[in-house]
């Protein structure tokens, strides 16, 4: 595996690769990384001759009263962690180098950055978007794995490329829990032992709201409901938002039919987690991607609950 911080040197070793008819696959991260990133390497060592993955902790994303400083960073482990998983490429880029000062470019995806997390994060997703569009502008033509644990951002993420015309086919890989149904984060670190054993509420109202829409619940509002009660049972998670909409345009969905993203973002003591699921709804036919758990492969069931 090579490690490279350059603009330069990490475009032109993909300019290469494809020049020799390789085909490049990239996983965007920042790092401290787990099973849920892992996947997303080894989806892209599955489907393509050259893996190139990224680090880095994108300040623009960070508010500013966010956890920038104190995210968890790890090089060693994830130095080994991506070579494990067949990365060829590992780019850590320099905060300077992704952005010169004074920061006069950014993009603005609108609508879909300022539902959901966007209203209480406000310009969270310009930093996800402005820093995606930069790692893609430098990677170059490519498939970009994504993880649809980001659900919000995995849509922000689509919108972009399309707009912008990008050259990047991105693909949203399923969400990887433990085995108690927590949904894995890099910002678990940050729960103590009380609020971990507090966090699988969050999947438990998830997995109970599946279960209603798979007996027959239709509205959206009574879902929305059914979780807020389901999470209210633990005192130490507090609900800050529960939304049912399209997994596409994250519009608001009060009629649950079709593909439906239910979504819901908690606090946990000093962390702030998220979770989902989707729903294909046809009729009275239901099918629950629940995600998948990390070191079960037979979990796989999970995603086809009906
Ligand atoms: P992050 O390092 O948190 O910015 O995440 C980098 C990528 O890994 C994003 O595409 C995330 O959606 C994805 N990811 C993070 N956690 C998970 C998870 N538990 N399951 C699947 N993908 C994940």
């Amino acid at each position: 595996m090579i490690t490279a911080s350059g603009v330069a040197e990490v475009r032109s070793a993909c300019d290469e690769a494809r020049r020799a008819g390789r085909r490049v696959g990239f996983v965007p991260t920042m790092g401290f990384l787990h099973p849920g990133h892992r996947s997303l390497m080894r989806a892209a060592r599955v489907g393509n001759d050259v893996v190139v993955a990224s680090i880095f902790v994108n300040p623009l994303q960070f508010g500013p009263t966010e956890d920038l400083e104190r995210y968890p960073r790890d090089l060693a482990g994830d130095s080994a962690a991506a070579e494990a998983e067949g990365v060829d490429l590992l780019f850590l880029p320099a905060v300077d180098e992704m952005y010169p000062e004074p920061p006069l470019t950014t993009v603005h995806v609108a609508g879909l950055s300022e539902v959901l997390c966007g209203a209480s994060r406000p310009g969270h997703f310009d930093g996800v978007a402005t820093v995606v569009a930069k790692l893609l502008s430098i990677v170059g033509p490519c498939t970009a794995y994504f993880g649809r644990k980001d659900a919000q951002q995995l849509a922000v993420v689509r919108r972009m490329v399309s707009d912008l015309h990008l050259p990047a086919d991105v693909v949203g890989c399923p969400l990887v829990r433990e085995r108690d149904g927590v949904a894995m984060s890099s910002r678990n670190a940050y729960l103590s032992e009380e609020d971990r054993r507090a966090a699988p509420v969050l999947f438990g109202a998830l997995r109970a709201a599946a279960a209603a829409v798979t007996g027959g619940e239709r509205s959206g509002g009574a879902l929305r409901r059914l979780i807020a009660r389901e999470v209210a049972r633990e005192p130490r998670v507090l609900l800050e938002y529960v939304a049912t909409c399209r997994p596409d345009d994250l519009e608001p969905l009060d009629h649950l039919e079709g593909d439906v993203l239910v979504a819901v973002a908690a606090r946990v003591g000093s962390a702030r987690l998220i979770d989902n699921i989707t729903l294909c709804i046809r009729d009275a036919d239901v099918v629950a991607d629940l995600g998948v758990v990390t070191d079960r492969p037979e979990s796989e069931v999970l995603c086809a609950e009906r």
